[in-house]
């Protein structure tokens, strides 16, 4: 699916602007990724796409496949494909990782259906197998205790279980080491698809040597200041987010 972004304005419920009018369109089958310093609202965006209710949308639209997003709860938007890995994963006390998973897929059966549990552990560890996952991570409580590592892997789980039809992924690569770097780009390289849309947030180029975006784009202030292809990702690596100040004189 294509995520398409025109004009988005949004702010915090104290009135701070943080979106200042994101213009930004994701093609189905193809992965973006949006960089920028810290505090240029790319959390904010992911935020405000997948639904978090500490943000009001003062203006702009979001359509995924032509269908408004903003108009729907949290929990249409995932059930119409939206998946938000989080820069900052939730702990969830009381819920097997397990359990959590299959709620949320039993979730998205029609009424009346009931999940194939047979099926749905086999699927769990062939995908956790692919992740290089412990079992034991199926009976632990959702994120409690986990490694930031962990918790980064964990998010990755749930996406390949869930099979969004659009994936937005939060600095998902921050406090990995290389070899859960490259596993959790193992994973997201299993989700590229013709029809599904990825954007990748991310600080560092380091891990589109290993996921390569179609296109980048550069956040700053709140808006897509510059976009380009895999080359302004190295660019930005070189020469620092100074460069985006040159840019805005020049
Ligand atoms: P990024 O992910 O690019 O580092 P964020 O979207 O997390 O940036 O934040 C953008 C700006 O908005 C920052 O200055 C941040 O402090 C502020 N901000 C975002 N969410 C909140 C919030 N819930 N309360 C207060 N400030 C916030
Ligand atoms: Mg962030």
């Amino acid at each position: 699916m294509s995520l398409k972004i025109n004009k988005l304005h949004a702010q915090l419920e104290d009135g701070t602007a943080i979106l200042n009018g994101v213009d930004l369109e994701v093609p189905a089958g193809e992965v973006h990724a949006i960089m920028g310093p810290n505090g240029s609202g790319k959390s904010t965006l992911s935020k405000v796409v997948a639904g978090h209710e500490g943000y009001e949308v003062t203006g702009g639209t979001v359509e995924l496949d032509g269908v408004d997003l903003l108009e729907m709860e949290v929990d249409e938007r995932s059930r119409a494909g939206v998946f938000l890995a989080f820069q900052y994963p939730a702990e969830v006390p009381g819920v097997s990782n397990a359990n959590f998973i299959r709620a949320a897929r039993q979730a998205r059966l029609p009424d009346g259906e009931e999940l194939d549990a047979v099926a749905f552990y086999k699927e769990l560890y062939e995908k956790m197998d692919l992740l290089e996952m412990d079992r034991k991570f199926t009976g632990r409580a959702v994120n409690e205790g986990f490694s930031g590592g962990e918790k980064k892997r964990n998010e990755i789980l749930q996406m390949l279980m869930l099979e969004p039809k659009f994936c937005i992924l939060d600095e998902t690569d921050s406090g990995l080491d290389i070899d859960a770097l490259k596993i959790v780009a193992k994973g997201v390289n299993a989700m590229r698809s013709p029809d599904r849309g990825i954007l990748l947030i991310t600080h560092y180029q380091r891990l589109l040597d290993y996921i390569e975006p179609d296109h980048v784009h550069v956040m700053a202030e709140g808006r897509i200041a510059r976009s380009g292809g895999p080359e302004l990702a190295r660019e930005l690596e070189e020469k620092g987010y100074d460069f985006l100040k040159q840019l805005a004189t020049a």
